[in-house]
């Protein structure tokens, strides 16, 4: 296979996410169009969580997916059974653009962020977290970025936000950062996701 395998992927039961090996900024060099081999571990935007045993795994990997479609990023297909050992669902072949400005990383947030969305909507169904838990998970997530207990996609977001932050102090001081800065991104997601595209999840879960 010659495109490159970067993608959102869900650990099987009993796996910690590994820490990305890379670090998020090789992986985002890494996601331009260039070929890697498909049979290795994906280096890029890996997006996951600790897998649990659900036959509704597949709504938070079409979370991903339809938040890639939404977004014009291409990629090949979603699957629950990837190569790639121990995980249990992965988006393969993303073909994710390094962000160059923050509109860009806050698109990597959301990408990052719609799995989980995905899942806990048809897990939890009309009930969102409450901002406080989700803004402790934010600050824990920043003050330790690489910490391998982080799903990659905990790491992705907080990297990103992070990434965001950072551009936007240089570029613009009027412009809200932080953990509820995050969050506003967060709960936007939410509404795409759990609103707006939800039928498109749906669709794809149960393809
Ligand atoms: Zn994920």
């Amino acid at each position: 296979m010659d495109t490159e395998d970067l993608g959102s992927s869900m650990p099987r039961a009993g796996r910690r996410p590994e820490p990305s090996p890379a670090g998020l900024s090789d992986s985002y060099r890494l996601s331009g169009f260039r070929p890697v081999p498909s049979e290795s571990r994906p280096r890029g935007p890996e997006m996951s969580r600790p897998r649990l045993h659900s036959p509704y795994t597949a709504y938070h990997e079409a979370g991903h997916a339809v938040a890639f479609w939404h977004h014009g990023v291409p990629f090949r297909y979603a699957t629950l059974e990837p190569r790639i050992p121990g995980n249990a669902g992965h988006v393969y072949g993303i073909r994710l653009r390094p962000a160059v400005d923050s509109d860009g990383l806050a698109k990597e947030m959301r990408f990052a962020a719609a799995g989980d969305i995905a899942y806990g909507r048809i897990m939890r169904s009309s009930q969102v977290p409450a901002d406080a838990p989700l803004l402790r998970r934010f600050i824990r997530a920043a003050a330790n970025p690489e910490d391998p207990f982080l799903s990659a996609d905990e790491r992705n977001f907080i990297s990103a936000a992070l990434r965001r932050d950072a551009m936007l102090s240089v570029e613009d001081a009027g412009q809200a950062i932080g953990p509820s800065a995050w969050l506003g991104i967060w709960r936007d997601t939410e509404q795409l996701i759990r609103v707006t595209l939800w039928p498109a999840v749906y669709a794809v879960s149960n393809a």
